[in-house]
């Protein structure tokens, strides 16, 4: 019965190459705003952001890198007591989608066996530029079996459900 009161908190990184949209993510989901020029929007650690699942009040602990991601690695302390990782790559943009493969060795050599990895695929509104399809995307993510979401940080595409969805499944494989 105690524990309907139970406290959880999550540490949810996002990852991927630079420019491919995580902190416009973070910003459409945490603030419901979208810029264009992100590029002053450095050096946050991590933000909070709380809601209720099945009764429970969750912390999900949000980290953004600050551009260490240009080095396609960025450092075991990030890694640490992550329960979920979004891994982002820009649907415009084939090489991001191409390095997602280098990403999850990062993840295998510094995060914990077992941790909670999404793919995400953002920009999907940049109607015209597209070089990822979400059939490629979608057959790589099953073969990992890993969730998969197209998203759009400035249309408002998915994002609410991104979060959710990870959220979830960590809280479902406690
Ligand atoms: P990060 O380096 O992964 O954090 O990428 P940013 O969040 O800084 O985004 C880089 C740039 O991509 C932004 O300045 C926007 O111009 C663009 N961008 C981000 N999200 C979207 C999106 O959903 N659609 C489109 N068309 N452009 C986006
Ligand atoms: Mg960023």
């Amino acid at each position: 019965m105690e524990d309907s009161k139970r406290k959880y908190t999550f540490k949810i990184l996002m990852l991927g190459d630079s420019g491919v949209g995580k902190t416009c993510l973070l910003q459409r989901f945490l603030e419901n705003r979208y810029t264009d020029n992100s590029e002053s929007t450095v050096g946050i650690d991590f933000r909070l952001h709380t809601h209720k699942l099945s009764g429970h009040l969750v912390d999900l602990q949000l980290w953004d890198t600050a551009g260490e991601e240009r080095f396609r690695s960025v450092g075991t302390t990030y890694y640490r007591g992550a329960h979920g990782i979004i891994l982002v790559y820009d649907t415009t943009k084939r090489e991001t989608f191409n390095n997602i493969d280098s990403w999850l060795l990062d993840i295998q050599r510094h995060a914990a066996e077992g941790v909670n990895i999404m793919i995400v695929g953002n920009k999907c509104d940049a109607l015209g530029q597209r070089q990822v399809s979400q059939q490629t995307a979608a057959v790589f993510a099953a073969q990992l079996h890993v969730p998969f979401f197209e998203a759009s940080a400035k249309s408002d595409l998915n994002v609410q459900d991104i979060f959710t969805n990870m959220s979830v499944m960590i809280y479902n494989r406690l």
